[in-house]
């Protein structure tokens, strides 16, 4: 029985949004929703050209690097949502979770079928790096999911910490160093500066 063009598009939507659905985004913030005006230090044509997930493509990372409040989550999500849409496997997850994650699946012996589940996904999405120390051991942890995704699959990172600083947040130089390298080699930064969206309103009565 073939398939009438609306049955053809019903299917395919519900399709794209089970893969928004499994993505595990915080919420359904669009670029549509982004206030471009008001974060002067973000290009807007660099945003449209990661929605159009060409980079996906190429295997190439995205990080996400600024202070609080200035749009990197919700602009991470954004482009995520596009990219699921399109049925491009797509997972978020924070930073400090996914350590949790791969803590708890060594300690019950499923580490190998966790990176495999994380190295899987053409874009995952950590979100978070630097807001919380991470342990030695933890990195290692962290190394190996990155080092399985380096050159075969893309990473996009949101990140307060300038990377300098990576050593601090990783508590092993060397580590962190192994980290960036690998995050860093075929990758778009985009660095946003300015002020929170959170407090602006406050900021405009001061
Ligand atoms: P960050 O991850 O950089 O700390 P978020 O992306 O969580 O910041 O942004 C904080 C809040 O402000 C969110 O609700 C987000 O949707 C909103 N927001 C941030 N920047 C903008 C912007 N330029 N236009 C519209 N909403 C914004
Ligand atoms: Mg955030």
């Amino acid at each position: 029985m073939e398939l009438t063009q609306k049955e053809v598009d019903i299917k395919e939507i519900s399709a794209a949004n089970s893969m928004i659905l499994t993505a595990n985004f915080p919420h359904n913030k669009r670029i549509d929703d982004f206030d471009f005006n008001f974060q002067t230090s973000v290009n807007q044509s660099q945003i449209e050209e990661l929605i159009g997930h060409q980079f996906i493509d190429r295997l190439e990372n995205v990080v996400f690097l600024g202070p609080s409040g200035v749009g990197k989550t919700h602009l991470a999500t954004s482009i995520g949502i596009e990219s699921a849409r399109k049925r491009i496997s797509t997972y978020f997850v924070k930073c400090h979770d996914l350590i949790q994650n791969l803590k708890k699946a060594r300690n019950e012996s499923r580490l190998e079928s966790r990176l495999k589940f994380y190295s899987s996904k053409k874009l995952l999405i950590i979100d978070e790096i630097g807001y919380l120390p991470i342990s030695v051991d933890d990195a290692k942890l962290f190394f190996q999911l990155i080092d399985r995704r380096y050159e075969k699959k893309s990473t996009l990172l949101t990140t307060n910490m300038p990377f300098k600083d990576w050593g601090e947040v990783f508590l092993d130089p060397k580590i962190a160093n192994a980290i960036l390298d690998r995050v860093l080699h075929h990758a778009h930064v985009v660095q946003i500066t300015g002020n929170s969206y959170r407090i602006k309103d406050y900021l405009e009565e001061i």
